[in-house]
């Protein structure tokens, strides 16, 4: 299907796409265009113009300053898995974008893109959740920055506002941690049917689930139960029921019982590849 007409505008700053969305009325931002495209020829967006800010320079890099990883929303996922600072510093996120649909898919969609737009099958949600990352969000009024735990709100629901702008994703440097991710992937589209980040530290485990329910989550009980104790026995122990199924999606790819029982292997996986 052919999407809907609309305008097309290439922002030249940030400034200057915050002012496009103010000035017309039911417009969208355009930055890997792998989520908004799909969607609108699909005719459930249906924008009044594009604001292409695929090629702001103000939305790319990954740098370090001080105990922080700050990453430009305009990444893809390809720069994500060859940056060498993110292999030495949080070899999650490289991973993460490794599982990312196909090499179009990396090449094109952004890190800003897939946050903003909070796809309930989406593989970073889960990560951000467990790197307790932060998302600044601006926009003609000031800047604001908001916790991940607070950024995905539900199905395809964030706390950004219509009139604002992700620009950077921060990542709190965590010394000495161990990641993972594990992933039940939709066979077509590679989407995460159930996903499972786990981040341990020495003083306790962090958990995000994506796939399963309306919105990434982190399971609070699993690393409670786990505590800092990493090891087969207890993992297997703590991760039993790690969700209830009437909390999650069930579809005819996966029933809300199957996700639940997914959760659990993958949350197990995740566990024991990150503490080896
Ligand atoms: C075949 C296929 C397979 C895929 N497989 C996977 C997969 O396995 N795992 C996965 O996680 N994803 C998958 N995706 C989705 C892909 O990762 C998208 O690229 C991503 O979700 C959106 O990023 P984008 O840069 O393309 O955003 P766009 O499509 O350009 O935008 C998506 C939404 O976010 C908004 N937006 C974009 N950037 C910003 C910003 N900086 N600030 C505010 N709002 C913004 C847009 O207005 C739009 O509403 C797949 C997509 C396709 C087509």
């Amino acid at each position: 299907m052919y999407p809907t007409p609309f305008d097309y505008y290439r922002a030249s700053s940030v400034h200057n796409a915050l002012e496009l969305l103010l000035a017309h009325e039911g417009s969208k931002l355009l930055s890997g265009g792998h989520s908004l495209v799909p969607a609108m020829k699909l005719r459930l967006a249906s924008p009044s113009a594009l604001i292409d800010i695929s090629q702001l320079p103000e939305l790319q890099g990954i740098r370090q300053d001080g105990e922080t990883l700050i990453i430009g929303a305009g990444v893809t996922y390809a720069q994500i898995i060859q940056s060498e600072l993110l292999a030495q510093h949080c070899p999650l996120l490289p991973e993460v974008a490794a599982w990312v649909g196909d090499p179009m898919v990396r090449n094109c969609g952004t890190l800003g893109g897939s946050l903003a737009h909070a796809d309930p099958s989406a593989d970073y949600p889960a990560s951000m959740l467990a790197l307790e990352a932060s998302f600044k969000l601006v926009s003609t009024s000031g800047e604001r920055v908001v916790a991940a735990a607070d950024f995905f709100q539900g199905l395809f629901e964030t706390a950004k506002r219509d009139d604002e702008l992700l620009t950077e994703i921060h990542i709190p440097l965590l010394h000495g941690a161990k990641m993972a991710y594990e992933k039940f992937k939709h066979p077509a589209s590679h989407y995460a049917i159930v996903g499972v980040a786990v981040v341990l530290t020495e003083s306790g485990a962090r958990i995000g689930l994506t796939g399963a329910g309306p919105r990434a989550t982190r399971l609070s009980k699993v690393e409670a139960a786990l505590g800092t104790d990493y090891s087969e026995r207890n993992a297997e122990r703590a991760t039993e029921d790690a969700v209830d199924a009437g909390e999650l999606l069930g579809d005819r790819f996966a029933s809300a019982e199957y996700r639940a029982h997914l959760a659990t292997v993958y949350a197990r996986r995740a566990i024991a590849r990150a503490s080896a």
